[in-house]
């Protein structure tokens, strides 16, 4: 299983990174190893100072497939959740400042906490879905997937022009604004549509 992350998917992310609109879907990736399962703890790494939480919508991949057209990309997934796609936003600007790739700042250990609830598309409005996070009980995040900047058809179309999607892959969709710190301590909650779907604790 490969967990495949969509970098700016909201314009009003792109713009609180400094960071242009891309032409194309930006990805990149992690381990299967970065997945953490609902309600497990966070460790707060020791090789960051300023670890931020992207609470996305994640598509899991049910059938394998490469070269997928956009127009057939929906016969690819069912279910859609709710995860986190943890970020060391000191060690990524390092990366980006010195032109090397993310994986330290994105891939380490328990980077993807997941919901275990997954919801079946035809019971969403795929392209109008609320979702947002608390933090300490308070909303830091809140984002629809209206304001995507690429659809999720036609993020695996692109995705799978380059490799293999296969059974049980995950997309992580791309953050929308307000992402921000989390320390020792806090406590993460997130919900689609307004149902709760994952908490953690940092520990
Ligand atoms: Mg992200």
């Amino acid at each position: 299983m490969k967990i495949i992350c969509i970098g700016r998917n909201y314009a009003e992310h792109a713009k609180e990174m400094n960071a242009p609109l891309p032409a194309s879907p930006v990805f990149f990736m992690k381990p299967d190893t970065a997945v953490l399962k609902n309600g497990g703890a966070f460790y707060y790494p020791e090789f960051t100072k300023d670890l931020h939480y992207e609470c996305e919508l994640v598509v899991r991949i049910e059938k394998a497939g490469k070269h997928i057209s956009t127009q057939f990309a929906h016969k690819y997934y069912t279910h859609v959740s709710l995860g986190i796609d943890f970020t060391a936003r000191d060690l990524q600007q390092e990366c980006k400042e010195k032109g090397l790739p993310w994986e330290i700042a994105k891939s380490f250990e328990h980077s993807a906490p997941l919901s275990d609830n997954w919801i079946c598309k035809d019971d969403l409005e795929l392209s109008n879905c609320s979702f947002m996070l608390r933090k300490n009980g308070e909303i830091v995040q809140t984002g629809n997937t209206s304001d995507m900047i690429f659809s999720i058809d036609e993020i695996i179309s692109y995705i799978s022009q380059f490799m293999t999607l296969k059974t049980g892959d995950l997309i992580f969709t791309g953050t929308p604004s307000g992402v921000g710190p989390v320390k020792i301590g806090d406590h993460l909650t997130g919900a689609l549509n307004g149902q709760d779907m994952f908490t953690f604790d940092i520990k």
